[in-house]
């Protein structure tokens, strides 16, 4: 399967979340912006229209909690202790870390409760990427995955439908990632390829479109932020030059987002690059800034997020609304988050976050890194053929 996008084709678009905080604009504007209404998720709908021209609007990085957010997308161990009302002395985080993992379990340790709950159910299992499969690491392009845990996802694959869904653009996580019997999700979820069924998906995604005969004729398309890439481009080239003087910035792009990486930013320069991000926002006001860890990620103003991507997946594989599929959702970022709500809604599976540290998350389980994750895949694949081979066997002797 040649994954590489199509770009002669339709999107589906959706109207924009009024939530300020997601927009980074100041109250004002949001009048100008029309209402999401409920069940829009799947709608044909409308682009968030802002005037372009309104200067001073976005206040400046200091005051509109930019480098909070900078600053807490690695949280100190005492803030955390803090955060979780946890009544330890400040140098006692085991402690704190105790009290969280009594909140969020161990995803291992609670195995056998999950898959108590997945007999007769259908697993759908749906994978971040950085952090989650591969260790977080300075520089985002060394970000590989091992060989043993390819094999784990490959596994998983064999018995569950997988997805990746991740941050970078599609084309950059499948050749990271290389497995071709995956779905993958880059972009947050706004680019989505794979064997999707159209027979399952209702009739608004009826511009889910095959891409040409290369791709593959049983793979799908899906991009629900299409008309935004000259845009993603034009901003991307943007950063690049403005950034290039602020040493440690790397900026990306994903396609549908680019990203400013800090992490190798001194942190005394921090206001500065976060400045500098800002000052190129204020001139796309169809675009907005979300936090991840040590990036600034710039994306179109849609209502779309990894939480909507796992819906629209499954609806195109056949499995929403349905009581026998068990969706598992495992990511470690706050990007994350969005899926493990979708999950946690209706309590229709169950999200899994990876960090080694205390977080408030939306997720059911935890793991404390990527070596649990692929324990955790790898019990799952030993669970299943286990029960696969008892059933063949008792049929055997039936
Ligand atoms: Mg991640």
């Amino acid at each position: 399967m040649d994954l590489k996008s199509n770009h002669a084709s339709p999107v589906l678009t959706d109207p924009a979340p009024i939530n300020k905080l997601r927009l980074g604009i100041p109250s004002g504007l949001l009048a100008l912006l029309p209402h999401s209404q409920p069940g829009a998720l799947f709608s044909s709908s409308k682009y968030v229209t802002i005037p372009r021209k309104k200067t001073g609007m976005i206040n400046d990085v200091r005051s509109n909690g930019w480098l909070d957010a900078m600053k807490s997308s690695s949280p100190p161990r005492k803030k955390l202790i803090k955060d979780f009302n946890v009544e330890a002395a400040l140098d006692d985080a085991d402690i704190a870390s105790c009290s969280w993992v009594l909140k969020y379990p161990s995803a291992l340790s609670s195995f056998e409760k999950i898959i108590d709950r997945a007999k007769n159910k259908k697993i759908a299992i749906f994978l971040d990427y950085d952090g989650t499969l591969s260790p977080i690491v300075d520089d985002p392009d060394r970000a590989l995955m091992s060989n043993e845990m390819r094999s784990a996802v490959r596994n998983v694959s064999k018995y569950f439908p997988t997805a990746i869904i991740s941050g970078r653009s599609r084309d950059k996580v499948y050749e990271l990632v290389g497995l071709k019997e995956l779905c993958y999700a880059g972009s947050h979820g706004m680019d989505i390829m794979g064997t999707l069924s159209h027979s399952h998906v209702s009739n608004d995604h009826s511009n889910c479109i095959k891409p040409n005969e290369k791709q593959g004729k049983d793979v799908s398309l899906f991009q629900p932020a299409r008309e935004f890439l000259p845009l993603i481009d034009e901003v991307f080239r943007t950063l690049v030059e403005n950034t290039k003087g602020i040493k440690g910035a790397k900026v990306e792009n994903h396609k549908f987002c680019a990203s400013v990486h800090y992490r190798n930013v001194d942190e005394m320069n921090w206001p500065t690059i976060a400045q500098c991000v800002h000052d190129i926002l204020k001139d796309y006001p169809r675009l907005r800034l979300t936090h991840g860890r040590k990036v600034l990620e710039i994306r179109p103003v849609i209502d779309w997020n990894k939480g909507k991507a796992v819906e629209f997946l499954l609806e195109s594989l056949g499995l929403s609304n349905r009581n026998d599929v068990l969706p598992i959702y495992i990511g470690d970022d706050r990007t994350d988050e969005d899926a493990f709500k979708v999950l946690r809604e209706g309590n229709r599976g169950y999200g899994i976050l990876v960090s080694a540290v205390p977080k408030e998350t939306n997720a059911f389980y935890s793991l404390k890194n990527p070596d649990e994750v692929m324990k955790f895949l790898n019990s799952l694949v030993t669970w299943k053929h286990d029960q696969t081979k008892s059933v063949i066997h008792r049929r055997s002797i039936e």
